[in-house]
């Protein structure tokens, strides 16, 4: 059995409370929120703090208000994300992804806000201790050399988070408050392209709300590909939304891709594509040629990373003729 490492647990009452006691304790410090992703990870010593700053007593945290747009406190946890009847209705991409994250016991206890922030993901660095001894380690951590791509200085793990590719694809913000500061970025902003500092989060600063416009006339999806239907991390997510206009010209584009690089990657060519034209079956073919091509899978999850890029491109045809009205291709379920 893994046990977790020792650490001390304070429980804030406040974002700012819990913003100075993570500056006040620097690198030693963590935020827990379900903890369905650092606990795991802390049984395999890939995080070994020795202060946790549990986030459950922070008030302003919690919520889900729909009014003309959408605030999600970042301790509503995936299950009443995916559950609540108005993010249902009108942001129905964020209640798919949500609802696809692993199990329902772990969408009971995992939050949104951590699910933005979850760790990148590596088959070199997703191991026990001794697993990742036994090979020297890796970059990410203990080591000195990334075992994927052995002649880069960067880290390759992969974005693996189901909602940040919705978030970004509908143009939301998140409030992030620090020790002496609040401020609001876009989820876009929120991700580096580096597998290690992969937040441009500070340390001390905590998520406490992620703010979704109205998005009242658009057409949105999420598709998620894993090995199994339940349980598993994505190896691909494509998330979509078009706002048609007059005579079902293509006004505006959003195209996202999730778990193909260590940031979710918004496909800027395809998006470019789409404007202005009608969204026939010619169009969605040609815009999945284009939209897969940034997709940058190596060989560090689930099955071959070449069929994983080659999948992007399925995968961006089906969520286009979903939002078309047209037949996906998908397998039925119990084929599936
Ligand atoms: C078996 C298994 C399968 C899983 N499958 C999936 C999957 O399919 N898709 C998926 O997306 N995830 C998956 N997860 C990961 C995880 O369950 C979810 O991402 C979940 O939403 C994480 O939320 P949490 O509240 O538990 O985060 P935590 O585990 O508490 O935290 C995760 C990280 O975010 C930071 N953090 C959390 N909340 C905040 C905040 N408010 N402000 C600042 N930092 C914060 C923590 O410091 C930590 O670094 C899986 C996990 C397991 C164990
Ligand atoms: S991509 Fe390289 S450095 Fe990053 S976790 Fe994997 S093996 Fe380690």
């Amino acid at each position: 059995m893994l046990r977790l490492p020792p650490f001390r647990y304070a429980a804030p009452g406040t974002a700012h409370d819990a913003a100075r006691l993570l500056a006040d304790h620097g690198p030693d410090a963590m935020a827990v929120a379900g903890g369905t992703d650092l606990y795991p990870n802390m049984k395999r010593r890939q995080f070994t703090p020795r202060v946790l700053v549990g986030l459950r007593g922070l008030h302003e945290a919690y919520g889900i208000e729909a009014d003309g747009t959408l605030r999600l406190g970042a301790m509503a946890t995936l299950t009443e994300v995916a559950d609540d009847p108005a993010v249902r209705a009108r942001w129905p991409a964020i209640a798919r992804a949500a609802s696809l994250v692993s199990s329902p016991p772990l969408r009971n206890a995992g939050t949104i806000g951590g699910n933005l922030c979850v760790d990148t993901r590596c088959n070199y660095y997703n191991q026990t201790e001794s697993w990742r001894a036994s090979i020297g380690y890796c970059m990410k951590k203990d080591g000195e050399i990334c075992l994927v791509a052995p002649g880069s200085d960067t880290c390759w793990a992969l974005s693996s988070s189901d909602t940040a590719p919705v978030m970004i694809a509908l143009g939301a913000e998140v409030t992030l408050v620090g020790p002496r500061d609040v401020r609001r970025i876009a989820v876009r902003d929120l991700y580096r392209p580096d597998g290690i500092a992969y937040l441009a989060k500070r340390q001390d600063e905590v998520l406490t709300r992620i703010d979704v416009p109205d998005r009242a006339g658009w057409r949105t999806t999420y598709r998620k590909l894993r090995r199994r239907g339940s349980i598993d991390f994505p190896i691909l997510g494509v998330a979509a939304a078009l706002r048609l206009g007059k005579g079902g010209l293509i006004e505006e584009a959003r195209l996202v891709l999730g778990a193909v690089h260590t940031a979710p990657v918004v496909a800027a060519d395809a998006e470019r594509f789409l404007r202005g034209r009608v969204l026939d079956a010619e169009t969605i073919e040609m815009a999945a040629g284009i939209a897969y091509k940034p997709a940058r899978p190596l060989d560090n999850a689930d099955l071959s990373y070449a069929w994983r890029k080659r999948m992007a491109r399925v995968e961006v045809a089906r969520a286009l003729r979903e939002l078309a009205g047209l037949p996906t291709g998908d397998l039925p379920p119990v084929l599936a």
